[in-house]
């Protein structure tokens, strides 16, 4: 079994010499337990701040993947069978049931498994929430939402489509912004071009925004704030854009799944990913993502 370590620390932007690929020695699963091995691992923004609170130095690598049961000890788990595991970046991993999620047994053929890693699971679900019970979003609103080419961000704007809202997204590259276009976005603009974020965003929006789904923080968000509309709601989402400051930015940081199965099976909601190969390219592939290479859900593929 391998697993990525954290080396050491990052200091600012990871590098690849944060990471170490360390062989493990499993023990033989007992009654009541499994083996896993990785088919899909997820490489997800939180992992970095997450790494500098709560891990130490030489700690595996936290994350979520889906795994195939290839030992079972556990009748609810039979060999064969998907789950999802927050075993973190591991090739193999034995444990208890307990500890697993099952991939629904009736997943619908047609929709990818490393989707439970993306708009069926966390991310997707994290932009449901936050656009039904945080910003309570109504038809014929205006909302922002940033990283929207992103796994939160694409899913943020389609679902406000289908909701009946005027959607505004901004995202790094051109190839991004032609994307938002085609998923329907109403107006899309690169931040990293825009000569000024303040009127870029007021040209989107004349009137200002109702609902802003906030997944960068820093000086972006405060920017957004004096756009807002009166009774405008935000959900604090994530703030990407301070995960790899070493000194902190003056700005803000604020810190239902069937659902979405029948909206992608109906073609509502295009899920793209973005998918690298190779157990062995996983800190490239969390690099890639915190950079900005994915066009929707970054996932690894082994
Ligand atoms: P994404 O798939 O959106 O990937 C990250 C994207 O962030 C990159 O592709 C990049 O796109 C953008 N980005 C990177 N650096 C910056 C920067 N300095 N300024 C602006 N954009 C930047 O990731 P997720 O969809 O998984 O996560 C998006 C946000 O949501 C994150 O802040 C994350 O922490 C948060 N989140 C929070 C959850 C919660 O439970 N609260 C759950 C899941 C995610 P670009 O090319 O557009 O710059």
């Amino acid at each position: 079994s391998k697993a990525w370590t954290l080396r050491q620390h990052f200091q600012g932007f990871p590098k690849a010499s944060d990471f170490h690929l360390r062989e493990e020695t499993l023990p033989q699963p007992k009654n009541g337990q499994v083996l896993l091995e990785a088919v899909f691992l997820s490489v997800d923004p939180y992992m970095r701040p997450y790494s500098q609170t709560m891990m130490k130095e030489g700690d595996v690598m936290i994350g979520s993947q889906v795994a195939k049961v290839i030992q079972s000890y556990n009748p609810s788990f039979p060999v064969g069978c998907h789950v999802v595991s927050d075993c973190g970046w591991r090739s193999h991993w034995v444990c208890d049931g307990a500890e697993l999620t099952p991939v629904l047994p009736d997943w619908p053929q047609d929709i990818p498994l490393s989707l439970a890693l993306g708009a069926i699971g966390m991310p997707g679900l994290t932009a449901l929430y936050g656009l039904e019970e945080v910003c309570e979003i109504k038809k014929g609103e205006t909302l922002l939402v940033n990283a929207a080419a992103g796994a939160v961000g694409s899913v943020v704007g389609q679902i406000a489509k289908i909701k009946g809202c005027r959607v505004v997204g901004c995202a790094g590259t051109d190839t991004k912004v032609s994307y938002l276009k085609e998923l329907g976005f109403d107006q899309v603009f690169n931040y990293k071009t825009a000569t000024s974020l303040e009127e870029s965003l007021r040209e989107a929006a004349p009137h200002g925004y109702d609902c802003y789904f906030e997944n960068v923080g820093g000086k972006f968000s405060s920017v957004v704030m004096p756009q807002m509309r009166e009774y405008g709601r935000i959900a604090v989402c994530g703030s990407i854009s301070m995960y790899n400051d070493t000194t902190p930015q003056t700005g803000i940081l604020l810190s239902k799944t069937n659902k979405m199965f029948v909206l992608i099976l109906q073609g509502k909601l295009r899920c793209n990913e973005h998918i690298t190969s190779g157990f062995n390219n996983m800190p490239a592939a969390f690099m890639g993502m915190l950079q900005g290479d994915n066009i929707g859900k970054a996932v690894v593929k082994v």
